[in-house]
């Protein structure tokens, strides 16, 4: 019952063969391609073709960012391609003879975590990608949560702060604008400006052209005052947002991923303590887990081949076959 995952990023696409226990069998990449999404199309075919020419599998998953109905058919908006309402899965489907899903990257990412990763031994998760921006993913019950149209669970768009900065998509003061990567860069910046203890931080600017977030994660790494404030900051955001969605899933454990969770406990500490702080009735009942993602830059591949996989095993007798 081995599944194809596919991840389809900014700068890359991912491909690999997943066995039934999340390992990966076999992988792939290629950049992705820049212009009309039919090239996208053609390199994700080719993908699929190459890799299901070497191995039985039952099923193709694909992530992508964006919005993706609840059928798991069509994206209604992906913000790094130009798709609008895409009906991607008939479009693969006229050209791949296999049962496919498209997934929302976070979710695949989400979904990954909760079978194999840092939240399998938990029924209820939810799961903060932070990167550029912020992704969410949610597990409740034991079921990935979609929303009835698909587009649920968009974490990031949490509005934290009325009137705040405008985001991406439209909307003022998200929790994306304050607790991404690129917020970390902002803070960072701004106590670069104000001297003191952002001194390291405006000297390496600097020095450099530049404050990006490799400059930031080496100075943590250097144990500058200054980088470690800034991530402190980013890290009391991030724990009040989950007060907020704690006080709405209860979940048992929140899992950080992306680029700024390799901080590891330096980011975690600030999040427990700012959880506790803002935590509604504290002390009358359980309180939840806060963990480091586990699968790091596999876990779309995962977590959409999983997706894929379960999608195939409750299509009528004669679909889930193997087919190849
Ligand atoms: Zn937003």
């Amino acid at each position: 019952m081995h599944a194809i995952g596919i991840d389809i990023g900014g700068t890359k696409i991912a491909g690999a063969v997943i066995d039934p226990d999340g390992t990966i069998v076999r992988d792939l990449r290629t950049p992705t391609p820049a212009g009309a999404p039919q090239l996208i199309e053609n390199a994700v075919v080719e993908m699929v073709t190459a890799l299901s020419a070497e191995h039985d599998v039952v099923a193709v998953g694909v992530a992508a960012a964006g919005f993706i109905d609840a059928a798991q058919s069509t994206v209604y908006y992906a913000p790094n391609i130009n798709w609008r309402n895409e009906p991607f899965r008939a479009k693969l489907e006229a050209r791949i003879d296999l049962p496919i899903v498209i997934e929302n990257d976070a979710n695949a990412a989400g979904w990954a975590e909760f079978r194999f990763g840092a939240a399998r031994l938990v029924s209820d998760m939810v799961m903060l990608t932070i990167g550029t921006g912020v992704g969410g993913a949610i597990v409740a019950s034991d079921t990935l949560f979609r929303g009835g149209f698909g587009a649920g669970a968009e974490l990031g768009h949490l509005r934290l702060v009325p009137g705040g900065l405008l985001c991406g998509c439209g909307a003022h003061g998200c929790l994306e604008q304050y607790a991404s990567g690129r917020a970390l860069q902002r803070i960072a910046n701004e106590l670069a400006d104000a001297g003191g203890i952002g001194q390291n931080l405006a000297r390496v600017r600097a020095e450099r052209g530049r404050l990006d977030g490799s400059d930031i994660a080496e100075l943590i790494g250097d144990g500058d005052l200054g980088a470690l404030t800034a991530l402190r900051q980013l890290g009391t955001v991030i724990g009040e947002a989950c007060a907020t969605f704690g006080a709405v899933l209860d979940p048992q454990m929140f899992v950080i991923g992306g680029g700024v969770a390799q901080a590891g406990d330096l980011l975690l500490d600030p999040i427990r303590h700012a959880y506790e702080e803002n935590l509604s009735a504290r002390g009358y009942h359980p309180e939840p887990e806060f963990r480091i993602a586990e699968l790091v830059n596999d876990a779309g591949v995962v977590g959409a081949a999983d997706l894929a996989r379960h999608f195939a095993s409750r299509l009528p007798a004669g679909h889930s076959a193997p087919r190849k």
